[in-house]
């Protein structure tokens, strides 16, 4: 018998399938708005410019400099343009960056969202914003920061570099792990996030071996979608906690950092909360820890926060930090356990 929970259905209107991206304008339309204003990173112009065209008088214009931890100097930049171009909707059209911009004007001025999600990330279905000012990232969760409408388009991910493909991957995988042992978790999360957990395991080996695989590259998508909305149900405790003080203090890359250090986080709660991480240890040969290093280290992740530039000296101050400001985890957060599994994790050592 399920303990007692309560379940909140994550809103928002999913439009999934190989060419959709052609219903953005459908999309638009259907939140009751005329002209949206395109947002897109330096690196995605071309795919932004090019939707912007197909949209016609249904684009307001484009803004394409999006960049990772949402800036509030672009935003400030952005909401400019988006007044000046009388937009009254935005379409964000690429991964995390991209979305968290989007993100940052709708919760400024309540323009209605569209994502186009071209990564594993899992943003465009969190109610989470994560903005950096003076060298600070803050966080802010709010209902309406999240998107009204998400469209994926597996077509749109074929060219996302193998790379980025197992390090976004991953960064989702984490998602789906830490919410089963969510204070919060609920049957239907946990349902998706050992199906999540399923297909990711499935797609990324064939992705992998062929990056074009239409179907692998949809299975990818569908797992990130289900692993996206479970970080944005329930609450997200070591792992999550961990790669904030990584990147936020440290500079380290998002996905990449999350992809190391999912095997180590798992392993670290993997007593304390074996009966809640059972159906995603049976994935992963009964040893949830080990089990996702050799998955990381099969398809080639990263595996060492040494290689992403992390030092010696800063594996003392990280956990220091990690330390600061209790939250509930299922297995007590100790100094000497954080500073063991940045150790690991800092030289790409199987965890224990
Ligand atoms: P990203 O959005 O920074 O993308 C990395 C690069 O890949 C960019 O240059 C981008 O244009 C490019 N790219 C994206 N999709 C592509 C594709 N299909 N083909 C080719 N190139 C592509 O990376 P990300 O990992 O998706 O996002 C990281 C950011 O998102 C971080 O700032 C992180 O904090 C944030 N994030 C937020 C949440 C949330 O819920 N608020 C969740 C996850 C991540």
């Amino acid at each position: 018998m399920p303990a007692p929970f309560i379940y909140s259905a994550s809103p928002g209107r999913v439009v999934f399938g190989p060419g959709k991206l052609a219903s953005v304008g459908t999309e638009i339309e259907a939140l009751g708005c005329r002209r949206a204003l395109v947002l897109s990173t330096e690196f995605q112009r071309p795919d932004a410019d090019a939707l912007a065209a197909s949209l016609g008088g249904m684009a307001a214009g484009t803004f394409t400099e999006a960049a990772m931890h949402t800036p509030v100097s672009v935003t400030e930049k952005a909401m400019t343009v988006y007044k000046e171009s009388g937009a009254d909707c935005v379409v964000a059209l690429g991964g995390g960056s991209t979305i968290g911009l989007g993100k940052a004007i709708s919760w400024r001025n309540n323009a209605p969202q569209i994502v186009v999600a071209t990564t594993y990330a899992g943003s465009e279905v969190t109610d989470i914003l994560g903005q950096t000012e003076n060298g600070r990232k803050t966080t802010v969760r709010d209902p309406k920061i999240r998107p009204e409408t998400v469209i994926y388009d597996p077509d749109l991910t074929l060219g996302l570099p193998v790379a980025m493909s197992v390090s976004s991957g991953l960064n989702a995988m984490a998602h789906a792990v830490e919410g089963l042992y969510a204070p919060d978790a609920n049957p239907v999360t946990s349902l998706m996030a050992v199906e999540g957990l399923r297909a990711l395991k499935s797609a990324l080996p064939r992705i992998v071996a062929a990056p074009e695989d239409r179907d692998a590259r949809a299975e990818a998508l569908y797992g990130s979608w289900l692993c996206g909305i479970v970080l944005g149900s329930v609450a997200m405790s070591l792992h999550h906690k961990l790669c904030h003080t990584l990147g936020g203090g440290f500079d380290m890359p998002h996905a990449e950092t999350h992809a190391i250090l999912i095997p180590h986080t798992a392993a670290y709660n993997a007593t304390a909360a074996a009966d809640r991480l059972s159906r995603a240890a049976e994935l992963f040969g009964g040893d949830l820890g080990g089990g996702l290093w050799d998955f990381a280290s099969s398809i080639g992740a990263p595996l060492a926060l040494a290689d992403l530039g992390l030092k010696d000296s800063d594996l003392a101050k990280a956990a220091d930090m990690a330390v600061e400001n209790p939250y509930q985890n299922p297995r007590e957060v100790t100094r000497d356990g954080i500073l063991d599994l940045l150790t690991r994790a800092h030289t790409g050592q199987r965890p224990v």
